[in-house]
């Protein structure tokens, strides 16, 4: 049979921005696109997860994805289990393999993980029989953050992303989102460049298909969006700056700095964010220039589309 959407979506999982194809991707985010039109609240014809489990478990702490999914899940009309790793047996000293186990055999249909371990979704998803979907795995990646961005994106600046230059700026050496961002801007023909000190992006990032800055006023020049990241203490083993104040200095988002791109320039940032580390208030809080609140708003609609299209692909109709 085929997808209530026209396109054979044949995946299984969601695991990484790697695992798709362009025609994948579009069709992910014409979904997303779709959703967010949709008054979902109150139509009663997008149920299309009735009478499926969804089980969130989140090893890592976690305020926008998880609430996201579960929103996303419970509007398409599935059971909805929040699994918290504080309640589990994995504080008891439950392995990750018998957790899997466990679970399995309850038959979640799409298990949504975040784990600190980068590649714990993709063994998971080795021993479940359900779909796993990556809501983030150490500093590996977090392909939803991907999708909901380019959504975002297209918002603003319409379907063809082709040619536009943004800036990706400050920790990526931790960043899962920008691994994922950097991936899925390229396919989607974006000039990304990445901006940070040099302890703070990976010495082989130039092959990444991106191009590599260490101060803000060069690296903005010319800029349609710029991406501020918040600098990954937790996954810091000793100090990768100075001082926050010092980093604010040299790279985090003011006027000033944001004056060095287009003067049309969009920000975006995926939270949480630090005010007054990697960017200020004023910015953060402008309409005029933060899409923050449009990714948070991105990021239900694209995550009832990935839902969506796991789910028909789980039976069958692609
Ligand atoms: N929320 C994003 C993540 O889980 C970004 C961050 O935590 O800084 O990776």
């Amino acid at each position: 049979m085929a997808s209530s959407y026209g396109y054979p979506f044949e995946q299984q999982h969601c695991l990484s921005i790697s695992q798709f194809s362009r025609p994948d991707i579009e069709t992910l985010l014409s979904l997303g696109e779709h959703y967010l039109n949709l008054d979902v609240q109150k139509s009663p014809d997008n149920a299309v997860l009735t009478g499926k489990t969804l089980v969130n478990l989140f090893f890592e702490n976690s305020t926008r994805t998880q609430k996201s999914f579960e929103i996303a899940g419970r509007r398409l009309g599935a059971d909805v289990i929040n699994m918290s790793v504080a309640q589990s047996s994995v504080k008891k000293g439950e392995t990750l393999l018998d957790t899997a186990a466990t679970l399995n055999a309850m038959n979640p249909d799409i298990l949504v993980v975040r784990h600190s371990a980068s590649g714990a979704p993709a063994l998971l998803a080795q021993k479940l029989s359900g779909s796993v979907v990556n809501a983030g795995d150490g500093m590996h990646e977090h392909p939803t953050q991907a999708l909901l961005d380019a959504l975002t994106l297209r918002r603003h600046f319409g379907k063809d992303l082709g040619g536009i230059r943004i800036a990706i700026c400050g920790d990526i050496t931790h960043s899962r989102v920008a691994r994922s961002d950097i991936q899925l801007l390229n396919i989607l023909g974006c000039e990304v460049r990445l901006i940070g000190p040099p302890t703070l992006i990976p010495a082989d990032a130039d092959r990444w298909g991106v191009e590599v800055f260490h101060d803000m006023e060069t690296g903005l020049d010319g800029c349609d969006a710029v991406m501020m990241l918040r600098l990954q203490l937790e996954r810091m083993s000793g100090a990768f700056v100075p001082s926050k104040r010092e980093y604010f200095h040299f790279y985090g988002l003011d006027r000033s700095k944001l004056a060095f791109a287009k003067p049309s320039a969009v920000v975006m940032h995926p939270g949480p964010m630090n005010r007054g580390v990697e960017i200020s208030s004023d910015i953060a809080d402008d309409p005029e220039v933060s899409l923050i609140t449009a990714q948070v708003e991105s990021g239900v609609a694209i995550r009832m589309g990935i839902l969506h299209a796991l789910s028909e692909a789980q039976d069958g109709i692609s």
